[in-house]
């Protein structure tokens, strides 16, 4: 029998996310804070570089803005990512996740370059797509605030009027590298309403990946957190924008345009400005908050703290310290239920290391006082966690040294 083995990651199929149908106090107050006079700035901002033709000096102009953005805005890191030569590069800031590695992240997208009838000279793209960057940059803006169990990228791509380049560059970098994506949003064109009340399409590939389910995430957290009307459509093929390289790679991703077919009679031409080829900011606001509901609800927001000691009634005990005279380790017998999953936090509530606990020996598990990044945590007063799909329980453990 010969197997062929691959080096390339293999994207397993995820599991549907659970539907966001109660609502979140913590999420509501996130997307609260999305703000139509600060979405207006964003696309002002990005109209007045003229042109954004992706091979023009002012479109370097608008990549290096928007980084100023997303570093005034908190990223931990920000990416400069050259992908072709002679194009402005794509811009990614990075919010790092508290629990889980920088590996795992969930991308909200726009691309920033633009295109007109008098290109390379003049391409304000403000609907197209001004609007979408900006959803990138307001989410940033917003997000920066909260703590989240998964890293989120805010990526603004370039080279998208010229056939994907940016976004093609990334997601297959995204592929060799590994990287699990748990879902890309990736909005194209969302501040024009040929009727009021606009309603958003979402768009989602049918199998290949199957994005349905994302799809249906995506308009339950709108449904749940916002006034936004959604159109759910599903296509076997969509390439005309950033989402569909993801596609190609195997991610679930989903594209949100005002549209499509596209509608608005000021498409690529100099006329997309403020007040003709985008005249819904109310409109684009409420897309925006959608996006940052479910980017929210995907990332999970990191609670901060420890709880306390719940029920043992179902739960075996599960800790038990053994020191040995030339290690220590702590010794976690785990219950027998499945789903189990057990993390420390030191005594501030910040979580120090988290264990895998899907294929564990009978006797359980052991920690030696390690992180997350391997370091040797101090000594001092750690919560051991084990939780299973029905409860938790909490121990405290005081480690000497
Ligand atoms: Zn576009």
């Amino acid at each position: 029998m010969v197997r062929r083995v691959s080096f390339i990651p293999v994207i397993i199929k995820s599991k549907a996310p659970p539907h966001p149908v109660r609502s979140n106090a913590t999420v509501q107050e996130i997307v609260d804070f999305v703000d139509p006079d600060s979405v207006l700035s964003h696309v002002q901002r990005l109209q007045d570089f003229v042109s954004r033709y992706s091979t023009f000096d002012s479109c370097f102009a608008a990549a290096n803005w928007i980084a100023e953005k997303f570093n005034d805005y908190g990223c931990d890191s920000i990416f400069i990512q050259n992908h072709t030569v002679g194009h402005a590069p794509n811009v990614i800031g990075v919010k790092r996740g508290q629990v889980h590695p920088d590996s795992i992240y969930v991308v909200v997208c726009g691309h920033f370059d633009a295109t007109s009838d008098q290109a390379p000279w003049i391409a304000p793209g403000a609907d197209d797509n001004a609007s979408g960057t900006a959803m990138a940059i307001e989410a940033a803006r917003i997000m920066q605030n909260y703590d989240f169990e998964y890293s989120i990228r805010f990526i603004g791509f370039s080279g998208e009027e010229w056939g994907l380049y940016g976004s093609d560059y990334y997601a297959q970098g995204a592929r060799l590298h590994g990287d699990s994506i748990l879902a890309v949003f990736n909005a194209d064109m969302i501040g024009y309403a040929d009727i009021v009340p606009e309603t958003v399409e979402v768009i989602a590939k049918i199998d290949g990946p199957a994005c349905g389910p994302l799809a249906d995430f995506f308009i339950a957290a709108a449904d749940t957190y916002t006034t936004l009307l959604t159109h759910k459509v599903m296509t076997p093929w969509m390439p005309y924008s950033d989402h569909a390289p993801f596609w190609d790679y195997g991610y679930q991703a989903l594209c949100n345009i005002e549209d499509f077919p596209v509608m608005n009679p000021y498409y690529h031409l100099t006329s997309d400005t403020i007040g003709a080829g985008y005249n819904d900011n109310d409109f684009c606001t409420e897309v925006i908050k959608a996006h940052v509901a479910a980017l929210s609800l995907k990332a999970v927001p990191y609670d901060v703290g420890v709880s306390e000691y719940t029920d043992d009634k179902q739960l075996d005990p599960v800790l038990k310290i053994s020191p040995t005279v030339a290690h220590f380790y702590v010794q976690i017998m785990l219950p027998t239920s499945k789903g189990k999953s057990v993390d420390i936090y030191d005594a501030s509530g910040a979580l120090v290391r988290s264990f895998n606990c899907a294929a564990v020996q009978s006797d359980g598990i052991r920690w030696y006082g390690d992180d997350n990044t391997g370091q040797m945590v101090p000594a001092g007063v750690y919560f051991v966690r084990v939780a299973t799909q029905q409860e938790t329980q909490t121990a405290k453990v005081i480690l000497v040294k």
